[in-house]
Formats: C-alpha cells, structure tokens, sequence
C-alpha cells in the first residue's frame, strides 16, 4: 500500500519561524519530509503508526524484490 502523499500528520510551527512548520511527533520540518513517509524520523508516531498499517514507507532500500521496478531512472 502506497499514498502518493502523506500529508495527515499532525503539524506544529516551527518557533521563530512565521511559515515553517515541524510534525508534531518527531519535529522534521515539512519541507523536508516533502509528503513522503521516508521524511519523517524512523521513530516518528506518525510514520510507525502508517508503517504498521501496511503502508510503504518509500521506494527506497525498504521493499524486499522488485516487484516493481519502475522507481529506476
Ligand atoms: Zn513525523
């Protein structure tokens, strides 16, 4: 299972900074994390809860085979 976005997680303003903002459980800031469930903290609330619902984590190093491929440039 795969979004295309995680962007449901809870956010918090990143202090001192008018328009940044952290998730509020491992306090990456978005633009980093850049919708992808790879961009939170590995210890993040949000992407253990999501991992643990089955959803794909990126099409990184995490997937066992190569099912699918096409992540390839
Ligand atoms: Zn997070």
């Amino acid at each position: 299972m795969k979004k295309p976005y995680y962007i449901d997680y809870r956010q918090e303003p990143f202090e001192g900074h008018a328009h940044r903002y952290l998730c509020a459980d491992c306090k990456v800031e978005t633009t980093t994390i850049n919708g992808q469930l790879s961009g939170h903290l590995t210890t993040c609330a949000y992407r253990l809860a999501l991992e643990k619902a089955g959803y794909e984590s990126s099409g990184a190093c995490q997937t066992p085979a190569s099912l699918d491929a096409d992540d390839v440039d």
